[in-house]
């Protein structure tokens, strides 16, 4: 059988393999799931939630194992690494709690009917990931619609396949057969799902795919969840704490070699402000250790394949030849995937750096002459997953977070929202979301049956 290898970004070394699964088998997957889902379905939340919560353990225990091979696959530092996958089973037990009550059924009654409505599930969910993230983006897929009563089928980056199949172990681990399943392969297998007799595809990745895959599930009507890119813009107003947001913009420009949807793309500077903070940003930049991500204080490993590296510097070189200027980093390493952070000046929204999704370790630096301008710039991209805000005036902060057109906005720090708020993104971002009780409901169908009260 054929195998997907999994190469370290580091050397290019081979990290292991799984093998690949034919696309004429996906139907039998489907068939199996089909199966499995039916007594799934039929069980009561709690029992679905002590299944579900014996994975809890075995994570924890796992993470220092699979974190490390999470680094080698993907080369994110290791503390980091091993924080997603603790965090994944650290917090699985108040997840579930959380789902088990948005998942009640509810009864509404008025002067004549008494209706209740069902959150049933849908049957057989199919879950596309990335590569990212690779053991919590799966997570945050695949525990909502098992939770919901769904058979799931995951369908996991080719990029990062080690770290999907440790965390598909860990997960299915004394479930019924068929309930959770994983297919790995690349975009035919994703095609191949798709078009099978699916009820749901819950997709994160990006709004290229995911336009396919909506127009792909159009013709049968299947529901669809899809979590995509951002190119989130940090607006810095006058007022701001120079130093604050200068190691905000490093850390959330460069955490992960930039590769988050929520990354920091690109800010907007006041001109009044602009010196200070620039200097303080190469600063904070150069202080960016860069190396293998298992090394002691890497703050930045490599960049995950070299395709994603060249698509990196393709927009860096457009970019320069614009007019924009490279104030530090930019180094490509000759072995590896490695790429120096890079602090970019004099970006202008005539480069595709400003506009379309760069996932690097790049600050692309704007300067505004004014609020007004900066937020119609901030606005001016069909992609509207998060923005920050950074400003000592906390209620005009506020005011300007309310006029950037994203689904999460973080006003002084990042944009996660408090626990059971929904991970969202607006306008080209997404479409349909998770997290919250709202989004776990996603994963259901709602009926509603009423009777005469
Ligand atoms: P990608 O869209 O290239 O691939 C994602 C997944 O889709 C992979 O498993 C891939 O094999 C599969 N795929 C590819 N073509 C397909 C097709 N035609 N039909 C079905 N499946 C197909 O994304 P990526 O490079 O793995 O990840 C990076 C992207 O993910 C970035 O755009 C990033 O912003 C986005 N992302 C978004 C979120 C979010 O929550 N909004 C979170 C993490 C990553």
């Amino acid at each position: 059988m054929a195998r997907l290898v999994s190469l370290n970004p580091v050397n290019g070394t081979e990290v292991g393999s799984v093998p690949i699964t034919p696309v004429d088998e996906v139907p039998g997957v489907v068939e199996r799931a089909r199966k499995g889902q039916v007594e799934w379905g039929l069980l009561s939340l709690e029992d679905r939630r002590a299944y579900l919560l014996t994975a809890a353990q075995r994570i924890q225990d796992a993470a220092d194992t699979v974190g490390r091979q999470l680094t080698e696959e993907m080369g994110k530092p290791l503390g980091e690494a091993v924080g997603e996958v603790r965090s994944c089973g650290s917090g699985l037990a108040e997840e579930l709690d959380e789902m088990m009550e948005a998942l009640r059924a509810e009864t509404v009654v008025d002067a004549h009917t008494e209706s209740t409505i069902f959150y049933d599930p849908l049957g057989v969910c199919v879950a596309i990931t990335p590569w990212n993230f690779p053991f919590a983006m799966p997570h945050w897929l695949v525990l909502p619609a098992l939770m919901a009563g769904n058979a799931v089928i995951l369908k996991p980056s080719e990029e990062t396949p080690l770290t999907a199949q440790a965390y598909f172990e860990l997960m299915s681990e004394g479930l019924p057969d068929g309930v959770l399943q994983i297919v790995h392969g690349a975009e035919a297998q994703g095609k191949a799902l798709v078009d099978a007799e699916v009820d749901m595809i819950a997709f994160t990745g990006s709004r290229e795919v995911g336009k396919h895959i909506l127009g792909q599930a159009a013709p049968n009507l299947r529901r669809v969840v899809l979590e995509l890119g951002g190119k989130d813009p940090l607006v810095i107003l006058d007022d701001a704490d120079v130093a604050r947001a200068a190691k905000f913009a490093a850390r959330s420009s460069f955490r992960n070699a930039g590769q988050v949807c929520v990354s920091t793309e690109r800010i907007y500077v006041p001109e009044s402000i602009a010196e200070p903070f620039t200097e303080a940003l190469v600063s904070e930049a150069r202080k960016m250790a860069v190396g293998d991500g298992l090394e002691e204080g890497t703050r930045v490993g490599p960049m995950v394949s070299q395709r994603q590296r060249r698509h990196v510097l393709e927009q860096l070189e457009e970019a320069v030849a614009l007019g924009a200027r490279i104030l530090t980093g930019g180094q490509a390493s000759e072995v590896g995937n490695f790429l120096e952070p890079v602090v970019l000046d004099g970006v202008s929204h005539g480069m595709r750096i400003a506009t379309e999704e760069t996932f690097g370790p790049v600050a692309a630096l704007i300067r505004c002459p004014s609020e007004d301008e900066a937020v119609r710039l901030a606005n001016d991209t069909p992609f509207g997953l998060g923005a920050v805000v950074f400003g000592s005036d906390e209620e005009r902060a506020y005011e300007v977070a309310r006029r950037l057109d994203a689904g999460m906005v973080g006003v002084n720090r990042g944009v996660g929202g408090a626990s059971g708020t929904p991970w969202i993104g607006a306008r080209e971002s997404g479409y349909g979301y998770h997290k919250s009780p709202a989004g776990h409901r996603q994963f259901t169908q709602l009926r509603v049956v009423s009777k005469r009260a």
